[in-house]
């Protein structure tokens, strides 16, 4: 069963955007919407839907709009256009309180950046994310400490941040993603800023938490070795537009154009 279901999605930056989905329409080239109308194509009418418990992962070049369709997906943006479900729910009909609520209970957040804050403890910027979504002080400390028992971090609780390594810091962001227990853990670009090796690790441990837990997993990268590596199935997208959704198997064998047939040519 989907839990994320998305219609027609766009997302255009710059003023009065609606105009540009027509114009997009017609045949006008993203160079075209830019020079003559000052518009940005962020997102253009993305329509698929997320199975529960699947790692689906987002892939494409820089710039062609995986960051905005995460935003989209928990409405840190607003989209230009189109719809966007959630376990069935609208969410574009959610008002700020009822956004705010779906938010803290189905959803996590994983950054490339690690975002941690350098001078509170290891616990304490797993904590951080609980408070200001509002958990009180001892479940904040209890649910911190399984999420961090869970990556691997038992013992490194009341350590700074600096004494870790790359890979040990985003165990600590995976574990303020995992602390609230949500439905879906969204990961924008979350190991891209990795080691090789320390990488491939954090994929194999992603892949391990996700047989233990059954999350719903939305991870996007631009590396294709990575997708096909974690991903159960892969949307790859060109210029804002989502240009083939398959298996792994599916997006090397039966690449749906020339472009993804490029995109993946040079793997064996
Ligand atoms: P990716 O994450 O795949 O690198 P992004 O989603 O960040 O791509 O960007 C897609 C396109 O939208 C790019 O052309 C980018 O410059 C543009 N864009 C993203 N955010 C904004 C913004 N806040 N204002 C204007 N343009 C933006
Ligand atoms: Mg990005």
């Amino acid at each position: 069963m989907p839990i994320i279901e998305v219609n027609e999605l766009s997302k255009i930056f710059g003023p009065e955007p609606r105009r540009a989905i027509a114009r997009l329409d017609e045949g006008w080239s993203k160079e075209k919407l830019a020079a003559e109308l000052g518009l940005t194509v962020g997102v253009n009418r993305a329509t698929f839907a997320i199975e529960s418990g699947e790692i689906f992962v987002i892939m494409g070049l820089s710039g062609s709009g995986k960051s905005t369709l995460v935003r989209l997906l928990n409405r840190l943006i607003e989209p230009t256009g189109g719809e966007l479900r959630f376990g069935g729910e609208d969410v574009l009909a959610m008002n700020a309180k009822q956004l705010r609520r779906f938010r803290r209970a189905r959803i996590g957040m994983v950054f490339q950046k690690f975002a941690l804050f350098p001078h509170r403890t290891v616990l304490q910027n797993v904590e951080y994310g609980l408070e200001i979504q509002g958990v009180e002080r001892v479940e904040r400390r209890s649910r911190a400490l399984e999420a961090l028992e869970l990556v691997g971090l038992k013992g490194w609780e009341h350590h700074l941040p600096a004494a870790l390594s790359g890979g040990m810091q985003q165990r600590v962001g995976l574990a303020r993603g995992l602390a609230n227990d949500p439905d879906v853990l969204l990961m924008d670009e979350a190991f891209s800023a990795l080691d090789p090796l320390i990488r491939k690790d954090m994929q194999d441990e992603l892949l391990a938490l996700q047989q233990k837990m059954k999350k719903t997993i939305v991870f996007i990268t631009h590396d294709l070795d990575e997708a096909l590596r974690i991903g159960d199935r892969i949307a790859l997208m060109k210029d804002g537009s989502i240009v083939q959704v398959g298996t792994p198997e599916e997006i090397l064998m039966q690449p749906a154009n020339r472009y993804v047939e490029r995109f993946v040519e040079d793997v064996d």
